[in-house]
C-alpha cells in the first residue's frame, strides 16, 4: 500500500509516530520507554535540521487514531475515541476534529487509568510501576498473566493442549480461540477480560461522549466475541446519554493506521 516511487521534490515532508508521550504542537518527545536518550528530545527540530524537510511528530497511538479518522473507520466523525489493545492499552482522543495531545503529549494514556483498588490493597502491579492500572487487567499481556495464574490451580481447559503443556506459551489469541470453541475456563477468562475492558472504555466515554469508539491492536482481531461482548456490557457502566447511538467498531487500517496518521499530521500542517 505504501510502496511509492517518489523523489525528494515530490515528498511533502516526514511524519513520525513515536511510542511515547509526544507533543504534536512542540514536536518534543517527553520520553520513550524503549529508546534510551529520548527524554525531552526535540525530535521534530532535529529531523528538520537533518533533512531540511517539514517534519511532524506525534504519539503512535494518537497517530493511529488520526489515521482512522482520516482514511479509516472514523471517516465522517468528529468526536472519536481510539483504543489500541496490545501488550498494553493505548488511546487517542479527537474532539471536534482536533487531536488532544496534552501539555506533555501524554493525553489519552488510558492504559494507566486506575481501575481497581477496593478489595485488594493496591490492585495488580503494572509495567509503569504503579498499581491497579487498567492495562494490568485487560491488555493481551494481562489476559495471559491471568490465564497462567488460573492454570496453576486448574487443569480443566483446552489451553493446556494448545500451549503444548507449557503455560508460559499461553497467548491471548489462544484464550479467545478456545472460548469460541466453548471451553468454560476460557469463557470465564474472556468474561473477566470483557468486564474490565467495558468498564474502562465506559469510564472514558462517560467523560468524552464520543460518537464512535475505534478499537485496534492484536486483541481486536478476536472479532464478534469481543465487540458483541463489549456492547453487551458497556450499557452497565455508561450513562444513557453516552450509550445512545454510540458506535464501537474495529479499526479499518490495522497496523497501518499509525503510518496514515503520521501523514495526517503533515496534511493538517499544510492545510
Ligand atoms: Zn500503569
Amino acid at each position: 500500500m505504501f510502496d511509492v516511487d517518489a523523489s525528494r521534490d515530490t515528498v511533502m515532508g516526514i511524519g513520525v509516530g513515536v511510542p511515547g508521550p509526544t507533543n504534536t504542537d512542540t514536536g518534543i518527545v517527553f520520553s520513550c520507554a524503549n529508546i534510551p536518550g529520548f527524554e525531552q528530545f526535540p525530535l521534530q527540530k532535529r529531523l528538520e535540521e537533518e533533512t531540511k524537510m517539514i517534519v511532524r511528530v506525534g504519539n503512535d497511538v494518537n497517530c493511529g487514531t488520526m489515521g482512522e479518522a482520516w482514511l479509516g473507520a472514523g471517516i465522517g466523525y468528529k468526536n472519536i475515541l481510539g483504543i489500541m489493545l496490545g501488550t498494553g492499552i493505548g488511546g487517542g482522543i479527537i474532539i471536534d476534529g482536533k487531536l488532544v495531545s496534552g501539555a506533555n503529549g501524554a493525553a489519552a494514556e488510558v492504559g494507566h487509568m486506575k481501575i481497581k483498588s477496593s478489595g485488594e490493597l493496591y490492585g495488580k502491579l503494572c509495567g509503569c510501576g504503579q498499581y491497579g492500572c487498567w492495562e494490568a487487567y485487560c491488555s493481551s499481556l494481562a489476559l495471559e498473566r491471568e490465564a497462567r495464574m488460573r492454570m496453576e490451580v486448574n487443569n480443566n481447559t483446552m489451553l493446556w493442549e494448545v500451549c503444548g503443556g507449557d503455560a508460559t506459551q499461553v497467548t491471548a489469541k489462544a484464550v479467545f480461540e478456545c472460548a469460541k470453541q466453548g471451553d468454560k475456563f476460557c469463557l470465564l477468562l474472556v468474561d473477566y477480560e470483557l468486564n474490565y475492558l467495558a468498564k474502562g472504555i465506559a469510564n472514558i466515554a462517560n467523560i468524552l461522549n464520543p460518537e464512535i469508539i475505534i478499537i485496534g491492536g492484536g486483541l481486536s482481531l478476536a472479532g464478534d466475541i469481543l465487540f458483541d461482548g463489549l456492547r453487551d456490557r458497556m450499557y452497565k457502566y455508561t450513562m444513557a446519554a453516552i450509550y445512545e447511538n454510540l458506535k464501537i467498531i474495529p479499526s479499518k487500517l490495522g497496523n497501518e493506521s499509525g503510518i496514515v496518521g503520521a501523514c495526517a499530521l503533515l496534511k493538517l500542517h499544510n492545510a
